[in-house]
């Protein structure tokens, strides 16, 4: 049984990079009995705030990424003051004083040495006196985990394969601020355990906080999960794109990008599969496997999301689609103007072809009067396009564009659209005669 979490903090709307660690989650516990938990980390209380706790639901359920429960860090404050006083007992967490100019200052002096920024534990050689002189003075102390130099810390991660970190290579992280708030690196590890998540799959940029909580998860006692974390999506210019951060669910709403599109571009994105417009979320769960995910940056490309989101709007079923088509339009009208439209929202444009009123053409003399012959010919059978058309370049020798080209113009108001053979049959007998009429005189 898998249990794996998407873990957002509600400081903004999701966006392109979020939903696909979202997405991965989500399918890699897919299978029967797995969980699949929405956590909303949001212990910054100043910058969280609940519009973004909504949206974030909202952007899931509109992207059929379904959790099977919610948890918020907020709710759970008294579960880190918990491990918090187990780890300070066990001497794994220790006051530190130095305010954000003093460890400025500390890196510069290191980086200029051409040595590691890596923080210099001053605060631990600290006697008790002079912490209580600190404490005298009103100056308030953040909180470090002690990282154990001599605990080596490897894992085999899901995507990188054999990761190795030397512990004495790392800052012992502030995991608290003066003022008592959380840093996201204790409670992620408190819940993780609590929550019995058996698989974090996260973006690259966490590798270094991966091997600082698997010191707390055996410092805590308990097991850590499988960690995986993939290559950053990217830009198609391949830079960390400004644009990506900003680009979300409701962006992409607006653009008719259709959900099934996102998720299929998605989840093959940075993998060695190909990118298919496969709309079945059956069909890429069989296909899902962290072992196809590479190691380079996944590129996101709006041009290839709008290939993948035309290839989807054209397999869409009618019984899936027929609440968003304009009204009265019927599963003959959708098929007619399907293959036509890269977006549903351009239907009804298209389906205006065949309600009216049409655009008047103007017509030369001789078209006017192949035009008047076509309404004498038209004949409401099985096929009245083909008989119309048959019959015509028989009784009037016209082949090509000057056989086609006026009746569609005639009986759409535009020189192309959807295949005539199957728009004619919903515009309608009498409707399409008094077009033909119209334009003959
Ligand atoms: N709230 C964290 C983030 O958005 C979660 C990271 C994680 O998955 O552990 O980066």
């Amino acid at each position: 049984m898998t249990t794996t979490r998407f873990a957002p903090s509600p400081t903004g709307r999701l966006h392109v990079g979020n939903i696909r660690t979202a997405l991965h989650n989500w399918m890699l516990a897919q299978e029967q009995g797995d969980a699949f938990l929405l956590r909303i980390d949001d212990t910054d209380a100043a910058r969280s705030k609940e519009e973004y706790v909504e949206a974030i639901r909202e952007d899931l359920t509109w992207l059929g990424i379904g959790w099977t429960r919610e948890e918020r860090q907020s709710a759970r404050l008294d579960r880190y003051e918990a491990a918090f006083d187990r780890l300070r007992e066990a001497g794994r967490i220790y006051p530190a004083y130095e305010t954000q100019q003093e460890l400025e200052l500390k890196r510069k002096v290191l980086l200029g040495r051409g040595l590691p920024p890596i923080y210099d534990r001053a605060a631990l050689s600290l006697t008790e006196e002079e912490r209580a002189a600190k404490d005298a003075e009103g100056i308030a102390s953040h909180w470090r985990f002690k990282l154990d130099h001599d605990e080596a810390i490897a894992w085999e991660d899901g995507v990188r394969g054999k990761a190795q970190f030397d512990p004495a290579q790392l800052s012992d992280p502030v995991i608290r601020r003066a003022d008592g708030s959380w840093l996201y690196m204790l409670p992620s590890t408190v819940d993780d355990i609590e929550m019995g998540v058996t698989q974090v799959l996260r973006g690259e940029d966490h590798v270094s906080n991966t091997a600082v909580q698997i010191q707390m998860f055996s410092a805590l006692g308990a097991a850590p999960p499988a960690f995986a974390h993939e290559a950053l999506l990217m830009g198609k210019e391949g830079k960390l794109s400004k644009r990506l951060g900003s680009l979300g669910c409701d962006a992409f709403r607006e653009r008719g990008i259709e959900p099934e599109a996102i998720v299929a571009l998605l989840a093959r994105l940075g993998t060695s599969l190909p990118v298919e417009p496969i709309a079945d979320r059956d069909a890429l769960l069989t296909t899902f496997d962290l072992s196809t995910f590479g190691r380079a940056p996944a590129k996101f490309d709006d041009a290839e999301l709008e290939r993948v989101n035309t290839a989807i709007v054209h397999q869409m079923a009618f019984a899936a689609i027929k609440d968003r088509l304009p009204e009265g339009m019927d599963e003959a009208g959708w098929h007619a103007v399907r293959p036509n439209v890269s977006t549903v929202a351009e239907v009804s444009e298209w389906w205006r072809l065949v309600t009216g009123p049409i655009e008047a053409v103007e017509f030369a003399p001789e078209d006017k009067a192949y035009l008047s012959e076509a309404v004498t010919t038209l004949e409401w059978g099985e096929d009245p396009w083909g008989a119309l058309t048959s019959a015509l370049k028989v009784s009037t020798g016209r082949k090509g564009k000057a056989l086609f080209l006026p009746l569609r113009q005639a009986l759409t108001g535009m020189n192309h659209g959807p295949d005539m053979g199957e728009l004619l049959p919903l515009i309608g007998k009498e409707a399409a005669k008094a077009r033909l009429q119209r334009a003959a005189q």
